[in-house]
């Protein structure tokens, strides 16, 4: 399985190297053109300024490319910044200017939700199929998931809260999964994903 992450901006290099361990070498790329993500079996959007990664996106002609292969169905694990794209709504909130998104997962969020005075915090995140210890989640500016429409479930839970959903192969988390040495939940995407094919 070819897997590439999103590499225009933001926390890149921590998921090539949450990936480094579980693909191998040549099968794992940063994606910086359209040419880079046609070789691709599953994406990572990473965590980063969702704005800014939009408007490289669009700059770079990768923008069209990738909402043609998300209307077919294409594998997709969002961090933060990187769920924010795939949202079908973004709530008004306190950040001002919000990026365009794919519209794809079915979820409202609202940008920064979580205030200045908790812009960054840990918290343990439950995640179903996961087993062990509770997953360190690593929330920084996060998003808040306000409302989750049919076509979309609930997989991770910060207490009551949903952190994270998924719309079969598409999977979006608040929290930065990249930004823990844990690597259970890389791994469980695309064990998913191995089983589905
Ligand atoms: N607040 C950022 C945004 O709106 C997301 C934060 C992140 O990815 N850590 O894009």
């Amino acid at each position: 399985m070819k897997v590439g992450v999103l590499a225009l901006q933001g926390d890149v290099p921590e998921h090539l190297r949450a990936l480094g361990s579980t693909v191998a070498g040549g099968n794992l790329k940063p994606v910086r053109t359209s040419a880079d993500l046609a070789a691709l079996d599953a994406l990572f959007l990473p965590g980063g300024e969702s704005t800014t990664i939009a408007r490289l996106m669009r700059e770079g002609g990768l923008w069209h490319p990738l909402a043609l292969r998300l209307e077919q169905g294409f594998p997709v694990l969002a961090t933060c910044a990187g769920l924010i794209l795939l949202a079908r709504e973004l709530a008004p909130g306190p950040s001002g200017r919000d990026p365009p998104t794919f519209g794809v997962l079915d979820v409202r969020v609202r940008r920064n939700d979580y205030g200045a005075q908790r812009e960054s915090f840990e918290a343990p995140v439950r995640i179903e199929g996961m087993r062990g210890a509770p997953f360190p989640g690593v929330f920084i500016r996060a998003p808040r998931i306000l409302e989750i429409g049919n076509a979309a479930e609930p997989f991770a839970w910060r207490g009551d809260e949903v952190v994270g959903v998924r719309q079969g192969s598409l999977w979006g988390t608040t929290f930065h999964p990249e930004l823990s040495d844990d690597l259970r939940l890389h791994r469980l995407f695309l064990a998913t994903l191995r089983r589905a094919r």
